[in-house]
């Protein structure tokens, strides 16, 4: 993964350039809110880097609709339209307009909406959708992965607790010993893993124990 650094100094250049001058000092300053946020940053970079109408525009606000194992279902609040994107810490995809609703049939059924129609008729408007608010901010999700108390990790993520012998599963053997192999470098390797967490049972994410010390600590 990069890092949200670069993420972040990359953006800064892109809105320099792509966003209305009138609103500059706004767009800045939501960039420098969320500098420290994965999520919000990837949705930021994707705008400024694509512009959605192939014009100068500015986010002034991120709105979040709903999330799931670590990827958030945002709605990015222009100065001339909503538009939606799909984020976890690793991707992120531009979904297009609000108004429009969510057209890629995976998405409606991964959120469990039965159809367009019932995604529409939940979100109409930004009118009620709160704030997103950063991941390390909200002591209810995983500080890694951004995946929400009793949901299941992000692939990958390294608070997850292996369910074979209890300890950090991106830290001990059992994945090599499952598979059989000394190494899992093939994505093909990590389907079959995960294939089999899922047969064995993956551990969900517990925010009362399993967040990582040093965070509460820092959260106090
Ligand atoms: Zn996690
Ligand atoms: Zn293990």
């Amino acid at each position: 993964m990069r890092p949200i650094k670069e993420i972040t100094e990359e953006t800064k250049m892109l809105a320099e350039y792509n966003s209305p001058e009138s609103h500059r000092d706004e767009v800045k300053e939501l960039i420098h809110e969320f500098a420290a946020d994965r999520i919000a940053m990837n949705v930021l970079h994707n705008f400024y880097s694509f512009l959605p109408e192939a014009r100068e525009d500015g986010i002034r606000e991120i709105r979040e609709l709903t999330r799931k194992n670590g990827v958030f279902l945002l709605c990015a609040i222009t100065f001339t339209d909503n538009y939606l994107y799909l984020v976890s810490m690793e991707k992120v995809e531009f979904l297009g307009p609000l108004s429009q609703g969510i057209p890629v049939r995976e998405v409606l059924t991964f959120f469990a909406f039965a159809d367009d129609d019932a995604f529409k008729k939940k979100y109409p408007t930004i009118d009620h959708l709160e704030l997103y608010c950063p991941v390390a901010t909200d002591i209810r999700l995983c500080p890694v992965c951004g995946t929400g108390d009793n949901e299941f990790h992000a692939p990958g993520c390294p608070v997850e607790i292996c369910p074979w012998c209890a300890g950090q599963l991106t830290g001990c053997n059992c994945r090599f010993d499952i598979i059989g192999r000394d190494r899992l470098n093939r994505e093909k390797h990590l389907d079959e893993l995960l294939a089999l967490l899922e047969k064995k049972g993956r551990v969900p994410y517990d925010a009362a124990s399993h967040r990582p010390s040093y965070m509460n600590d820092m959260n106090t």
